[in-house]
């Protein structure tokens, strides 16, 4: 069954929402999820519940997770799995769908994602990416592990995409949390309103926070945005006393010179001592998204960093007196 495709979310453009609960009951906000991750302990402190909101005002190069980007659900394809039975091309009715030798085509301009395909398929080629849910839905589920977050010191983490792009529902669920003892974790590249930000920052335990170059040019070309607001924002954060961790992805050829992780650790220095630099090494895990999203995905043929020039960037980093680990 394809679950609730919420057509009256959806939102086009790539402007910066601001939060405005006013009117509204808070449970009932919606937003945009793609996935809810039980037993994380990569996203923060103990045994987490990490909850995927879709669409990013971000377009990073590097994105491992492609399907986070479009605000609106979209239909995915796992070519390897497909019979080329071709019934998912007969339920279409915008004749948006077809398959060839290649594998799955789906035209995103005429497919209105009704998910009928999905229903088709029995061999489970086809995945709706992001449903609309509320807040009280996604709350039920965190709920469930509860006794994991207290026993690990655990708690629940909030990412995209980007939680800042649907700031009233992140901002909804967050205190949702907070008001029942749930630790809380926002993990943001910080394109978002300050006003937003100060409020969710009301009941956030600890910010995760993505810095992928200091050089305001070179920051567009790789991402699509300026940092402008992204610095102040971290200025906002560390001035709000809410403990940040800077995560700094190390993508060879676009960000790890010299000049750009010292100008990082010298910012970051000058704002706050007490920060801590996670260095995220590329990878490609998500080269093979792009393709069952219909993309073409611009790093193919970049390799990993060396463990060598990691440990560059890490010295570099401590040396302005910050403590920097390098994620494995
Ligand atoms: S229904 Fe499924 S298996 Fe058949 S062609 Fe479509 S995607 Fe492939
Ligand atoms: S989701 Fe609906 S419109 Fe889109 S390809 Fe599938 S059947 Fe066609």
């Amino acid at each position: 069954m394809v679950g609730p495709v919420g057509l009256l979310q959806v939102v086009r453009g790539h402007g910066v929402p601001r939060v405005d609960c006013k009117g509204s009951s808070m449970g009932e906000i919606m937003g945009t999820v793609f996935n809810i991750q039980r037993y994380s302990i990569d996203d923060g402190p103990g045994i987490r519940s990490t909850v995927f909101l879709k669409g990013c005002p971000l377009n990073c190069k590097w994105c491992s997770n492609p399907e986070s980007q479009n605000r609106n659900p979209e239909i995915s394809h796992r070519d390897s799995l497909c019979s080329k039975c071709g019934i998912c091309v007969q339920v279409c009715e915008a004749a948006a769908i077809t398959v060839d030798e290649a594998g799955v085509h789906i035209d995103r301009d005429r497919c209105n994602v009704c998910g009928k395909c999905i229903d088709a398929c029995d061999r489970e080629v086809l995945e709706l990416m992001g449903r609309s849910m509320t807040v009280e839905e996604v709350f039920s589920q965190l709920q469930r592990d509860t006794d994991y977050y207290e026993s690990s010191g655990g708690g629940v983490t909030i990412c995209g995409g980007e939680a800042l792009y649907q700031p009233e529902f992140t901002f909804a669920l967050l205190k949702r949390c907070r008001e029942v003892g749930i630790h809380t974790c926002l993990d943001t590249a910080g394109y978002g309103t300050s006003s937003a930000l100060q409020r969710i920052l009301q009941y956030t335990s600890l910010v995760f926070y993505d810095i992928k170059h200091l050089d305001a040019r070179i920051h567009r070309e790789l991402t699509g945005k300026q940092n402008g607001l992204i610095m102040r924002n971290l200025e906002l954060i560390i001035r709000s006393g809410v403990p940040v961790v800077i995560r700094v992805p190390y993508i060879p050829g676009h960000n790890d010179s010299k000049e750009n992780i010292e100008a990082l650790a010298k910012t970051v220095s000058g704002m706050s001592k007490e920060a801590k630099v996670n260095l995220l090494p590329y990878h490609r895990f998500g080269m093979g998204k792009y393709a069952m999203l219909d993309r073409r995905y611009e790093l193919a043929k970049l390799l990993p960093p060396s463990k060598e020039d990691l440990s560059k960037a890490k010295e570099i980093i401590e040396s302005f007196g910050l403590a920097c680990e390098v994620a494995v």
